[in-house]
Parts: C-alpha cells; sequence; structure tokens
C-alpha cells in the first residue's frame, strides 16, 4: 500500500503518477482533515486509519507543497517506521550522476539534467528543471516552471515559485522564497522573501 499524504491540490497532482508508476499498488490518500471519504475513487484515510489498514507493506508520499509541514510528516513517517516513496512522472528526464534522497515527488515533464545532489523530500513541480551540478537540500520546493540554472546551491526549505528563473552559480539560503517570476541575479540570505526582475528582498510591511 502506497499512501499519498495530502488530498488536496498537490496530492491530487501526484496521485495520477503514483497510479502509472505502481499500477498494481492499493493506492490511498491520507488526510488528517479533509473530512472526505474518497477523492478521485482512492479512500482518504487520517494518518492512524492508514497505519491500521491492512497491508503487507506500507510507505508514504508527502505530496503537501508546504516544507514544513513536509518535514514533519516525514519525522511521524519515521517515527511510525513507514518508509519515504519517491513518485515520478513517466515523462521526467535524468541525466547523468543525479543522486536524490528518499521522498521525492517529480511531476510530468521535469528534467534534471548532469551531477546533481538532492535533499530528502523534494518536489519539483510541472515544467521546473535543474541544470548541471547543482547541490539542492532537504526539503526544497520548485513550483512549476521554476528553472534552475547550473551550479546553483539551494539550502535547506528552499521555495523557488512558478517561472523563477535562478542565475547559474547562485546560492540562495536556508528557508528563503523566491517569488513567482522573479529574476534572482545575486545570491539570496537565508530565510528572506525575494521578488521582481532583477530580484529584491521583499521588505515586510508592518
Ligand atoms: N494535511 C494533513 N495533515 C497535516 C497537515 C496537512 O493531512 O498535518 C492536509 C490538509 O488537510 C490538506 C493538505 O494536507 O488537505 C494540504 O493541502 P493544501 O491545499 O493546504 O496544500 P497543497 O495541496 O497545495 O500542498
Amino acid at each position: 500500500m502506497i499512501g499519498i499524504y495530502g488530498a488536496s491540490g498537490c496530492g491530487r497532482g501526484i496521485m495520477p503518477l503514483a497510479r502509472a508508476e505502481f499500477p498494481a499498488a492499493d493506492l490511498v490518500f491520507i488526510d488528517d482533515g479533509l473530512g472526505a471519504a474518497v477523492v478521485n475513487g482512492h479512500p482518504v484515510l487520517p494518518w492512524e486509519a492508514f497505519l491500521a489498514r491492512n497491508a503487507p507493506t506500507r510507505s508514504v508520499a508527502i505530496a503537501i507543497a508546504d516544507s514544513t509541514i513536509r518535514e514533519r510528516l516525514a519525522q511521524r513517517a519515521m517515527m511510525a517506521g513507514v518508509p519515504l516513496q519517491a513518485i515520478r512522472a513517466a515523462t521526467v528526464v535524468e541525466m547523468d550522476d543525479v543522486q536524490i534522497a528518499e521522498g521525492a515527488c517529480l511531476s510530468p515533464f521535469v528534467t534534471l539534467t548532469s551531477n546533481i545532489r538532492i535533499g530528502k523530500c523534494f518536489h519539483a513541480n510541472l515544467y521546473s528543471y535543474v541544470e548541471h551540478d547543482c547541490l539542492i537540500g532537504d526539503f526544497v520546493t520548485l513550483a512549476p516552471g521554476a528553472k534552475v540554472n547550473g551550479a546553483v546551491t539551494l539550502g535547506d526549505h528552499v521555495y523557488i515559485g512558478s517561472g523563477a528563473v535562478i542565475r547559474q552559480g547562485l546560492t540562495i539560503g536556508e528557508g528563503a522564497v523566491v517569488g513567482m517570476g522573479a529574476v534572482v541575479t545575486r545570491d539570496v540570505p537565508a530565510g528572506v522573501t525575494v521578488v521582481g526582475n532583477p530580484a529584491r528582498v521583499m521588505e515586510r510591511s508592518s
């Protein structure tokens, strides 16, 4: 049995990929807050019910875009002895020497070129790419169409918004957020949000 954790937008995008990749598996959604019994033909179970369901094996793919929640639920799975499940679309292109830690969700038309290192529970959404020699931390999220050029370092929990472009060789610090469509031409410090072209740190309005 494979549980897709999250039956909202992200999970409903990952479930069909799991169905295509693992046609013989018992595929269920895990969701603690949705309150629906079935979504798109699959049962929706709270975590405890997923653990209690009769199955010879179980694994979990965490299909929730918020990386803090992903980390918490990955921890929950680890404590329960449930391994993280990677899910990838058939159209993913992966070139040479790409090493990806457990639990990645790779959506249709993602491209990972060569000599890349990627941490735990990576999410690469539709049409995003990672170019050569990138170093990507744990719980990193690429929104649809995010463009990560060569030799870029992304710290843990970085979020790259839809269509944003990261120039070759830059470092995006841990927990930083790159806004939708941003063009990032300089390193980004940890924890800040950058937006625009060229991308600048967004000041907080108090
Ligand atoms: N969720 C959950 N357990 C948690 C936190 C979140 O089951 O501890 C579920 C939540 O009920 C919701 C989904 O995860 O159905 C997250 O959906 P959301 O639309 O917020 O985000 P997305 O699908 O875009 O990642």
